[in-house]
């Protein structure tokens, strides 16, 4: 699998000069199979320029975790939306409130927008996430509900022998201890467990975190150890908060690399994730030290 970030970014835009190398864009991560189709994760302000770079009759599937405006509000400025030829799925977590649909549209409707998703040329489906897992191509996906507010899930994306794990908005050390909990009271633990790469919320840096307690997000010592617990192998650092500048953030990587190092783990494996950047995701063979007890 390789692996394309659109937008790093959580809550908020976040643009500026002091923002460049990590990105202001919003959380959006495109997902190329072996076999050469495309899943695009989140809907944020990244996936507009996913959508310029799209050509023919794009065929696409969007996997919301949840509908936050962070994650979906780049879906109204997504260029495919706005062709006849597109033809674009979008699966997100059931709620016994309203359709996926409804929900969306209460974005993509006046008076915050000025068309309705009626009105939108592309030929849109809407699809709650099956119970179980489902083929996308190549690739088997099963999704989870995770600790966050609202209904929200984390996904799991097989293909071949390579798996990643996608929770971007996660808050698994709320009225738990990560560090030595049983596995089974540890939000997100079966859906993470072994991939190949984890992307995971890191909101914070540590000393932020007690002040935002049941917001729903994660700070980094708490990011690495749910990662160490589940014995992910790569860790890709993401929900950037929108105060965390280039340089705080290239202080956070360093802070985290050294941290995964206490845990047992090989620095160079958590990267802190930045808009543009493209990885390939292959199966690693796990290291000493890190398990998936
Ligand atoms: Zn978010
Ligand atoms: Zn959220």
């Amino acid at each position: 699998m390789r692996l394309k970030v659109w937008g790093a970014r959580g809550s908020v835009p976040a643009p500026g000069p002091e923002m460049n190398r990590y990105g202001g864009n919003t959380s959006c991560v495109e997902i190329t199979l072996a076999s050469g189709e495309h899943i695009i994760l989140d809907a944020g302000t990244g996936i507009r320029t996913l959508g310029l770079d799209l050509t023919s009759s794009p065929h696409v599937n969007i996997l919301l975790t949840h509908l936050h405006l962070d994650h979906i509000q780049g879906l109204m400025f997504f260029p495919p939306c706005f062709r006849a030829d597109a033809d674009i799925t979008i699966w997100g977590p059931a709620s016994p409130e309203a359709s996926l649909e409804d929900r969306v549209a209460r974005y993509i409707s006046a008076p915050l927008s000025p068309v309705e998703v009626r009105e939108l040329p592309c030929d849109v489906s809407f699809r709650d996430t099956p119970p179980s897992e489902w083929q996308l191509g190549s690739a088997t996906i099963r999704c989870e509900a995770i600790n966050h507010r609202g209904p929200t899930l984390g996904f799991r994306i097989t293909d071949g022998d390579t798996t990643l794990c996608y929770i971007p908005d996660h808050e698994p050390a709320l009225g738990t201890v990560l560090a030595d909990n049983e596995p089974e009271w540890i939000s997100g633990y079966d859906l993470a467990r072994d991939a190949d790469l984890l992307i995971h919320d890191c909101q914070y840096a540590d000393d932020e975190y007690p002040l935002h307690v049941g917001w729903g997000h994660s700070g980094m010592t708490d990011s690495l150890t749910f990662a160490s617990r589940v014995g992910a192998q790569r860790l890709l650092l993401f929900h950037h908060d929108p105060l965390h500048a280039d340089g705080f953030l290239d202080d956070l990587h360093a802070a985290a690399r050294r941290r995964w190092a206490e845990l047992g783990g090989d620095s160079a494996s958590v990267e802190m994730a930045r808009e543009g950047a493209v990885l390939d995701v292959e199966p690693v063979a796990a290291p000493a030290g890190i398990s998936g007890a």
